[in-house]
Parts: structure tokens; C-alpha cells; sequence
């Protein structure tokens, strides 16, 4: 890797080294055209040259400014950033290159603002790494680039900001409180001896501890102590005097586990920790990470949104004495540039974190962990749609070391790149510790009667285990009271005014709220069609059934988990506290309790609505069913007692639901793989979907339309202009098949008409050929402007 500063021949050179290099590791995958710069001309040495800048904005392009008047070349580094006017707005963008030649005439050319770092704050790697997001996703540079850093640094912050105030003692001279000394009174005393025992303490903790800020001045008056500020560096968990955990005695599984995967350390390996829940993953992870952490490397674990609790820092901080540090959705932005700049620093030594953490800049990265790979939360959403797996697979391999996904339940595609070879594949089938797994059975409640939603002989079985002193947890993946308010007289039914969805009723506090586009209103009274009185609420979400619970289980401790009962993580944590205390109670709940939580006094698990998902139109809905389902099974019976688990359906007999019980995740998994086969579709396939969304339903629709036609167009022109390649020709007829467009599953959201397209592929390649110029003919496309429309490479939510 050269070096950032250099001058202007070098940078030259490393313009061109990225270019081969990108080309030459990637030589058969897509590389959009624009991120290559052209052979520049190195004999020609001028003292002319040109910033290229990524900025912020939604074009796929890159800019070309003139420099500071009077600054040399070597002012500026790559990865640095730069504050340039753009129209009548001020960005900061990032420098990507130093080049001699610009296609701007010259005169049109704008000079920069200011230049905010001396050296560049984004590594080569991660430059790197963001162009390679930049081209699979089909996202703006400058976008990538911004969501690569804290908020802070975004918007022009420096490191410095987030230095605090220490003091530092200056003498050693030994604490008195003799007659003369120039030191009187006790807290004085006090405190002078701490900086006898520690000569540098943060301000912060002083004042913590009591001491004033006058008392401070007055030993730095007396020359003993001085102030000084320093950027705040992580602690470890002795140093937070935590109890140290040792490593458990690993079972064989694990233990092979960790065998073979630390032999890959210091080379690109992707491991798949294909184990069931409770067979002790974590303690695999954490035998991994010290390995790591012994080579004097860095470790980066990634969880989904919803798993990251302070109980998994304490473990990890328990158990090492290096620094630990977390980054997750609830850090405000200078707790976040802190933990950015110890992982830059190298002073943390694990990081903990979910989606986003995976920009985060680690000099001596040596493992990737990726926790419950096949999480929906690792693909974001709007903006950039990248998923994390994904991406950090490529950052495993961008930066040779091994990447470790683990799950009891993975994804199809990363099963199937197990199966194939692709991935080594370590199982662990048994649970750790005593823990058995769990009785699965299935409930029939078709012609049976139900007492508030709940089968007999199931309210028999929560009250035996009740009457045990245990814990019983019911799952149903709806929150509110009830998801449909209707009219008995009419038939009417309360749906949103801006979607296709009906809105859902909640008790606490009363209202009906749109669970899509957040739309909130009253509970009305009467039929807003007929007037009658008869309006009732159908179906039971969390709030309903934790209402029915009081009636059918008086005196019982019920406890409801869900969005609405815990919207703080103080109020997350002290919920968990309360359940570890193993006192029985009932905990009913959304999959905020499904997912990676460990209760060791549940032992009966009821699943609630389990049918919602056997006949979902996303051809990953009996995946996401079959997943969710074994995840909130997994919590039954972790402990030294047995558990059992419960599913009410009305389709007892359904094919794939008795294949998961009989033959678990894997027999399910190989079925709906073959099926996956069969049809062509991921991962026997590459897709990306074309969404279009408007308030002008035909608007929507046209831009599809334009949109199928270019695509047809495009491959009529290449194909018969033979600029396919020999093996996409004898692979396929049709590189790319095109389904749609048709309406989304749901047409109408938050008052716009949405529309898309697949666009399929037995080849990545093809795929992105095709893409690259679609997306640029979008952007050109005249009137675009009045919808909105975004590329999503990979799609898991097809809704
Ligand atoms: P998973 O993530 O696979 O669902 P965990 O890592 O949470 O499982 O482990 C489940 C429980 O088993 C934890 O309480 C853990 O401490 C315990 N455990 C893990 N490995 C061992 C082992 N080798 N011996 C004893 N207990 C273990
Ligand atoms: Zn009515
Ligand atoms: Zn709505």
C-alpha cells in the first residue's frame, strides 16, 4: 500500500494503482466506468492540477475543483475532506484523486473553500471499500462516503472536539496536613493523594467524586497539578472493576469450531457457525476473539439492531482486559465519534456494534463476527440499501481475515455457499452447559374452541408450568389490541386514509395508528358509514392478549415486551433484570423477546400466530417464518429445566410446517432450496429490484414502463452487437429476465402509488451490466424529479 502524502507524481501514480488494482482483483466483477480514472499522462509534469471530489449529493459522479490558491499538491491528501461551494450551498466532500486533466473548461472551474484535514480521515481500505459499495449498490460516492463517517465529521467536527479537560499532577511531593503545609483542609488532602496514587485523572471523574472545581485550581495555584486536554481513551474491564470471567471448557463441537476457524486467522476465510440456539455460539466467539486479541488484533463483532444489550458489553468486558467499545442507534453523535476514533486509534480492542459499525476504521483488524447473519437488520432500508453481512464479507476479504457468521437459523444464500463450498461450515447441534433442546408440537385449533385466543389445553399446560414456578413466554408478532376495528352492521372496516393497510387499534394509550406510515387518529364511536354503535375490534394483538392473560391467570405477574412498553434501553435493561430474577410469570411479546435473549427459567414458549406467515406473496416468507419461529422456540428451556413449545394453526397439516418439526431448520432449509432451484430464484439467482413511487399512480407506472423498454432496448443493442461475452452466451439465452412491473404488495403507502420490477439474472455480472446504464438513464430521464425511485441490489423485503 503507497503511502498518502506524497507529491503530485506519486499521487498520479496512486490514481492509477487504484484503478489497476480495483480492475485486477475485480477483473470478473462490474466496475462502473467512472470510478477508473484515465491514464494520466506521468511524463507530463505541470504544476496545473485539479481536486477530485465526492460530494454529498445524489449524482453518480465525481467533481473537479481548483485547489487553494497557493497550495501545493501535497497540501492534499486522499481521504481528506474539503469544503467547496456547490450552487448556493457549501459540502464537504472527500478528495479522491489529484489529476492533471479536467473535461471542465477551466474557467467554469470553482476553487475550493477550505481544507479541513491535514492528513486523510478515511483509510485507503475503507475508500476503497466504499467505491466498491458505491458500484455493486449503484449509490452516489459522495452518499457512501458520508454515511462512512460519525455525524460530527460530516459536518466539518474535528477529533479535537471531543477532547475533555484532565488534570495532571506536576509534583511528587508527598500529601501532609502539617502546620505549614501549604495544602489545608481535608478534601484537599483527599484529593491531592489521588493524584499521588494516579498522576492524571479526567475532570469528570473528579467532580464525580465530589470534588470542586475550586479545590482543583487551588493545587494547580500551588503549582502541583495543571490542566490539560486530552481525548478521552476507553477503558477496560478491570479498570471498571468487573468481575473476571474465564473461559468455559469448550465442549467437542466448539471446540473444533474454534480449532479450525483460528487456523484462518490472518487470512480471508468465511465460516459459517451453523448452531442451534442455546449450543453456546457466543462462548465460540469469545474463544475466537481472544485468539485474536493474543496476535495483538482487533475484533469486530456485529449484532442485529435489536440484540445489542449492556449485558453483551459487561460479558465481552468481563472476559477481556483489553478496551471494549459499542456503537449502536442510541449513542448521540459524540459518544459515537469517540468510539470511532478509539477504533481508529487502535486503542479499542473489540468493537461491539450493529449495522453501521461495520465502516468503522480498524487498523489492526484481524476477525469479523456477524452475529444472527441472517437478520434483517443487517440490510438498510432507504438510502444506501447495503447489507452489513454483505459488506463485511467484502471487508473480510479487501483486508485477509476471516469472517465468521453465525446462526442457528441462516440465511438461504449463505446455507447455500456452505453447502456449495464456498463457506466452511462448523455445526453445532447440541445445546452447551445441560440444556436439552426443547419439544416442539404443533396445535391444531381448527373446530376447537378457544378462551381469548388461547387453546385449552394450552391455557393447562401455562398454568402447570406457572404452578412450577417457571416462566411461560406467549409470542405474537403484532403490538397494539387489535389489528382491525370493524363495523358489525356495515362490514366496515377502519383502514388508513394514505395506505392500503388497515389501521391498528391501541388501548394505551387509546388511539388507531397506522403501523406503515405512522398516521395516528381516534377511536371512533360509531360507524363512520352506517352510525351504528356496533363497532368491534377483531383479531388480538400484544396489548389484548396481556388483558385476556389477567382474566384467564388472576394474580399472575404478566409482563409485556413490545415497542410500546419499551421504548428506552434503561427501560430494556430493567425489564431483563426483572425476568433473570426467575420469578414465574407470563412475558408476552413481539420479536423484540425472540431474538438472541437468554431466559434460563422459561420453559414454555407459545407462538401465537404462526400462520401469518405460511402464505406470504414474498417468496422469503416461509424462510422469515420458519426463522423467527425457531428463534422464539430457542428461548424455551435454556436452562437446567426442559422446555416445551407450543404453535397454534389452523393448518396442522401444512407440508413445510411438519417438515421443520420433523426434519428442523436443515430439512426445511433443503426443501425450499430446492423449490428456490426450481423457480430460479435467489440464490439460484441475482436480483434487484426497481421501485417507483408517486402521489400520480400512472407517473409511477410510466417511469417502470420507460424503464422495461430501455433495459429491452439495451440488451436488443448488445446482444446483437455480440458485446456479451462468450460465457454469458453460452450460459444464457436471456442474461437478464424482467418481471413486472407490477403494483408492490402493498400499491398505496403514506399516500403514494408504488410500483416495481425484478430484474434477474443467472449472472451477477450481467446483472450489473445492465444496471449501470439503467440507472444513469434514470437520472437523465426528463420529469424524474417527480418521483421517487431507488435500485435495490439484493432484496429481502419484496413488500
Ligand atoms: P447461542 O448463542 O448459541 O444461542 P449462548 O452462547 O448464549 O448460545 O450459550 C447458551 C448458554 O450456554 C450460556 O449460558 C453459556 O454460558 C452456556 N455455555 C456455552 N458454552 C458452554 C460450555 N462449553 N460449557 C458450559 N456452558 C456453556
Ligand atoms: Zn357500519
Ligand atoms: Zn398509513
Amino acid at each position: 500500500m503507497p503511502t498518502q502524502r506524497f507529491p503530485i507524481k506519486k499521487t498520479l501514480m496512486l490514481t492509477i494503482w487504484i484503478a489497476n488494482d480495483t480492475r485486477g482483483k475485480n477483473s470478473n466483477k462490474h466496475f462502473p466506468s467512472d470510478f477508473i480514472h484515465k491514464p494520466c499522462k506521468l511524463a507530463v509534469m505541470t504544476d496545473t492540477y485539479y481536486l477530485r471530489i465526492a460530494l454529498p449529493v445524489p449524482l453518480r459522479r465525481q467533481f473537479d475543483y481548483l485547489p487553494l490558491a497557493n497550495t501545493a499538491a501535497s497540501h492534499y491528501e486522499v481521504g481528506s475532506r474539503v469544503r467547496v461551494p456547490f450552487g448556493r450551498q457549501q459540502l464537504i466532500g472527500f478528495v479522491l484523486s489529484i489529476v492533471t486533466e479536467t473535461d471542465v473548461p477551466v474557467d467554469k472551474l470553482k476553487s475550493i473553500s477550505e481544507s479541513l484535514d491535514a492528513k486523510s480521515l478515511v483509510s485507503p481500505h475503507i475508500l476503497e471499500l466504499c467505491q466498491w459499495l458505491s458500484s455493486y449498490y449503484h449509490h452516489p460516492l459522495g452518499e457512501v462516503l458520508d454515511l462512512a463517517i460519525p455525524v460530527l465529521l460530516r459536518k466539518g467536527g474535528q477529533i479535537n472536539d471531543i477532547a475533555e479537560p484532565h488534570w495532571r499532577a506536576l509534583s511528587t511531593e508527598s500529601a501532609s496536613s502539617d502546620a505549614g503545609s501549604p495544602i489545608n483542609g481535608k478534601k484537599q488532602l483527599a484529593l491531592w493523594q489521588l493524584f499521588q496514587q494516579q498522576p492524571h485523572w479526567r475532570h469528570k471523574d473528579l467532580t464525580q467524586q465530589g470534588f470542586a472545581k475550586a479545590q482543583l485550581d487551588r493545587l494547580s495555584s500551588l503549582g502541583l497539578i495543571e490542566p490539560y486536554q486530552q481525548l478521552p481513551v476507553p477503558h477496560c474491564g478491570v479498570a471498571l472493576s468487573l468481575k473476571t470471567e474465564q473461559a468455559l471448557t469448550l465442549n467437542s463441537e466448539q471446540a473444533s469450531a474454534v480449532d479450525k476457524i483460528s487456523k484462518q486467522l490472518g487470512k480471508f476465510h468465511v465460516a459459517l457457525l451453523d448452531g442451534v440456539t442455546g449450543s453456546g455460539k457466543t462462548e465460540v466467539y469469545l474463544q475466537l476473539i481472544a485468539k485474536t486479541i493474543e496476535q495483538g488484533q482487533q475484533a469486530l463483532v456485529l449484532v442485529p439492531e435489536i440484540g445489542l444489550t449492556p449485558q453483551t458489553l459487561r460479558r465481552f468486558q468481563a472476559r477481556f482486559d483489553v478496551p471494549v467499545v459499542m456503537m449502536h442507534s442510541n449513542l448521540n453523535d459524540k459518544e459515537r465519534l469517540i468510539a470511532w476514533h478509539q477504533c481508529n486509534q487502535n486503542q479499542a480492542k473489540i468493537l461491539i456494534g450493529t449495522r453501521s459499525a461495520i465502516f468503522t476504521p480498524l487498523p489492526s483488524l484481524g476477525l469479523i463476527i456477524i452475529d444472527e447473519e441472517h437478520d434483517g437488520s443487517f440490510k438498510q432500508q432507504d438510502g444506501l440499501r447495503y447489507n452489513a453481512r454483505d459488506f463485511a464479507i467484502k471487508r473480510a476479504h479487501k483486508e485477509s481475515l476471516p469472517i465468521v457468521l453465525g446462526s442457528a437459523t441462516p440465511a438461504l444464500e449463505t446455507l447455500h455457499n456452505a453447502y456449495s463450498h464456498r463457506y466452511s461450515h462448523h455445526k453445532l447441534t447440541i445445546r452447551a452447559g445441560n440444556a436439552k433442546p426443547p419439544k416442539m408440537k404443533l396445535h391444531s385449533i381448527l373446530h376447537q374452541p378457544l378462551e381469548f385466543g388461547l387453546a385449552l389445553p394450552v391455557v393447562d399446560k401455562i398454568k402447570q408450568h406457572l404452578n412450577a414456578g417457571q416462566q411461560v413466554m406467549i409470542f405474537i408478532n403484532r403490538r397494539g389490541f387489535a389489528p382491525t376495528l370493524a363495523c358489525r352492521d356495515c362490514g366496515w372496516m377502519a383502514e388508513c386514509i394514505r395506505c392500503d393497510a388497515r389501521m391498528t387499534m391501541h388501548q394505551y394509550p387509546p388511539h388507531m395508528h397506522c403501523h406503515h406510515c405512522d398516521n395516528q387518529v381516534g377511536i371512533p364511536r360509531l360507524c363512520p358509514n352506517c352510525n351504528s354503535l356496533q363497532i368491534e375490534a377483531l383479531g388480538q394483538g400484544t396489548e389484548r392478549i396481556e388483558e385476556n392473560l389477567h382474566k384467564l391467570f388472576p394474580g399472575s405477574d404478566i409482563k409485556r415486551v413490545d415497542r410500546d412498553t419499551v421504548r428506552t434501553k434503561d427501560a430494556f435493561d430493567n425489564l431483563f433484570d426483572e425476568i433473570h430474577k426467575g420469578e414465574p410469570c407470563i412475558l408476552v411479546g413481539t420479536q423484540m423477546l425472540a431474538k438472541g435473549h437468554h431466559f434460563p427459567d422459561v420453559t414454555m414458549v407459545v407462538i401465537l400466530d404462526a400462520d401469518s406467515g405460511l402464505f406470504s406473496a414474498d417468496f422469503r416468507g416461509m424462510e422469515k417464518t420458519a426463522q423467527l419461529m425457531l428463534q422464539v422456540a430457542g428461548r424455551a428451556g435454556r436452562g437446567e429445566k426442559p422446555g416445551e413449545v407450543w404453535i397454534q394453526t389452523l393448518y396442522a397439516d401444512h407440508p413445510q410446517l411438519n417438515l421443520l418439526l420433523e426434519g428442523g431448520y436443515h430439512g426445511l432449509a433443503a426443501n425450499l432450496l430446492q423449490e428456490r432451484k426450481h423457480i430460479q430464484l435467489p440464490p439460484y439467482s441475482y436480483m434487484a429490484l426497481l421501485r417507483t413511487e408517486c402521489s400520480d399512480k400512472h407517473l409511477a407506472e410510466q417511469v417502470q414502463n420507460q424503464a422495461r423498454e430501455f433495459i429491452q432496448n439495451w440488451l436488443n443493442q448488445y446482444w446483437q452487437g455480440n458485446l456479451l461475452s462468450l460465457s454469458e452466451v453460452q450460459a444464457d439465452t436471456t442474461p437478464v429476465t424482467l418481471i413486472g412491473p407490477f403494483p408492490a404488495p402493498m400499491e398505496r403507502r403514506n399516500g403514494r402509488f408504488r410500483q416495481q420490477m425484478q430484474i434477474m439474472s443467472h449472472q451477477r455480472n450481467s446483472l450489473h451490466r445492465v444496471l449501470d446504464p439503467l440507472v444513469h438513464f434514470l437520472e437523465n430521464l426528463k420529469g424524474i424529479q417527480k418521483i421517487r425511485w431507488n435500485l435495490d441490489i439484493d432484496p429481502i423485503d419484496m413488500s
